[in-house]
C-alpha cells in the first residue's frame, strides 16, 4: 500500500514513521510513504501556502491552488492499474475514524492524506477529495497527527506487518465496536502482592481460552 501525505511541515514525520513496526513495514515493502511538501506547489515566488480569510476572522487559511496542484501531480504519477485509491481530507468536521474505517481503508492500494494547519483549508478543496475524516472530537494544531494515526491503524492490519497474525484477531474493537480484549500479564508472577491469575499458569489451553473469553467484554 502506498501512502501520500500532503503537509506544510514535512519534518514532523521524521521520527514516528521511522521507528518500530511502521519502519519495518516500509523496509519489508508492505507499505511506502511519500511525504509531499505543499510549499513545493505554491504558485508565487514567495512560496505562499496560506492567506487571510475572506470576510475577516482569526487565523490563516491554506490556499486551494498548491494542494490542487499537488493532488494533480500525484494523480499523474499514479499508475492506471492502481485504481483503488482514495483522497482523504483530515478535518475535525469529518466522519470520526474508528477500527471499522481502518479496516475499510486497508483494502485500498493507495491513500492520499491531506493535512491542514492554522484555521484549516479553503473550502473549495473539497471538490477534489473523496472523504473527510476526523480522529476525534477535539481540535489539534494540524492534520499531521491524524495522518499518522490513520497510517498506523491501517498498516497494522495489512498482512505480514505484525509478527503474529493472531494479534489482530482478538484486539479491542475488532469483533465489534464495543468489544474489549481480555487483560494481559507477563513476568513477574507476583508484583507487590498482585498475582497473575492462576489459570494463566495452568497450561490448560481450554481453561485459558475460557478465562480469556470470560474476561473480554462483549458490550453489544
Ligand atoms: N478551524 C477548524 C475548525 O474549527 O473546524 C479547525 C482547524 S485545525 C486548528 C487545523 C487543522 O488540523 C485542520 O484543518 C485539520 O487538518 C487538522 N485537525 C485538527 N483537529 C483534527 C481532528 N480532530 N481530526 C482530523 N484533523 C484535525
Amino acid at each position: 500500500m502506498k501512502f501520500h501525505i500532503l503537509t506544510i511541515f514535512p519534518k514532523i514525520f521524521d521520527s514516528y514513521l521511522n521507528e518500530s513496526i511502521i519502519k519495518r513495514a516500509q523496509k519489508n515493502k508492505v507499505i511506502s510513504i511519500k511525504i509531499h511538501n505543499i510549499r513545493d506547489y505554491a504558485i508565487d515566488k514567495h512560496k505562499t501556502v496560506d492567506d487571510r480569510p475572506y470576510g475577516g476572522g482569526p487565523g490563516m487559511i491554506l490556499k486551494v491552488e498548491p494542494i490542487y496542484k499537488n493532488l494533480k501531480k500525484i494523480k499523474k504519477n499514479t499508475s492506471t492499474s492502481n485504481k483503488k485509491s482514495t483522497i482523504i481530507l483530515l478535518s475535525p468536521r469529518g466522519k470520526t475514524f474508528n477500527q471499522k474505517m481502518a479496516l475499510k481503508l486497508s483494502k485500498y492500494q493507495q491513500l492520499v492524506l491531506i493535512t491542514g494547519h492554522y484555521e484549516g483549508f479553503d473550502e473549495r478543496i473539497k471538490k477534489y477529495v473523496d472523504e473527510e475524516i476526523s480522529i476525534g472530537n477535539y481540535i489539534l494544531t494540524g492534520g499531521e497527527l491524524p495522518a499518522m494515526t490513520i497510517i498506523d491503524a491501517v498498516t497494522r492490519l495489512l498482512p505480514g506487518v505484525l509478527g503474529d497474525a493472531n494479534s489482530n484477531k482478538d484486539e479491542t474493537f475488532t469483533k465489534n465496536e464495543k468489544y474489549i480484549e481480555y487483560p494481559h500479564y507477563t513476568r513477574p508472577e507476583n508484583f507487590k502482592g498482585q498475582r497473575v491469575p492462576k489459570v494463566l499458569l495452568s497450561g490448560n489451553h481450554q481453561k485459558i481460552s475460557d478465562w480469556k473469553s470470560a474476561k473480554s467484554k462483549h458490550n453489544t
